[in-house]
């Protein structure tokens, strides 16, 4: 049984975080940081390993949180939000259309809400999915210094008035996460379309079917 002294040291010691900038950037790895809380990434991943991040590798955990979203039952959008001088994530999310009977929790609203009141000008949005009018106000309003965007092969149209509004917009489009949503968008057309447009639009387009 240790003596008391060497205990207090024990208890003393730094807890080093399980993912450090020697851990291989692997979907299980992002995934991980995907699913913990953002005020907990901290303590969990070394600054190194997001020093080491791509931009396809952020996009990457917007997609897994996509997923995750889809596996709840919602739509599969993610956001993620890094500063751009640590590279560290400051906030994420993904819809929650579904999950919260939220009319319009989108990805980056998401993302946005998570981070709290940040200085946003200093910072990058990874989303999954081109932004809708509403998210695109939002980036724009808050004066993000960077948007990219992990998909307009399903859905695209605001990329130019964010650059108008002087966001760098850059495509990145990640294959796997596009395949994903046409799937889901085939499996779910009508959760799709009040998404976007409400459940009016949906109401509208079954009443021209019948
Ligand atoms: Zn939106």
């Amino acid at each position: 049984m240790p003596n008391a002294g060497s205990m207090g040291a024990a208890k003393g010691t730094v807890m080093k975080p399980l993912i450090t900038k020697d851990t291989p950037v692997t979907d299980e790895v992002l995934n991980t940081i995907a699913h913990l809380p953002t005020r907990s990434l901290s303590k969990i991943v070394d600054d190194g390993f997001f020093k080491k991040l791509a931009d396809r590798d952020f996009m990457r955990i917007a997609f897994l949180l996509a997923k995750k979203g889809y596996e709840e039952g919602g739509s599969p959008i993610g956001g993620v939000i890094i500063s751009n001088e640590t590279r560290q994530i400051v906030g994420k999310g993904h819809n929650t259309l579904v999950q919260e009977n939220h009319p319009y929790n989108h990805g980056e609203t998401s993302a946005v809400r998570d981070a709290g009141r940040q200085d946003f000008s200093q910072t990058t949005m990874f989303t999954s999915l081109s932004p809708c009018d509403i998210c695109a106000a939002l980036i724009y309003m808050r004066q993000f210094k960077r948007l990219v965007v992990g998909d307009v092969t399903n859905s695209s149209g605001n990329e130019p008035i964010l650059r108008q509004k002087g966001v760098q917009v850059d495509i990145l489009e990640d294959p796997e996460g596009v395949s994903f949503y046409a799937k889901y968008r085939k499996e779910k057309p009508n959760q799709d379309l009040e998404d976007w447009q409400g459940l009016a639009a949906v109401r509208k387009a079954a009443a021209g079917r019948s």
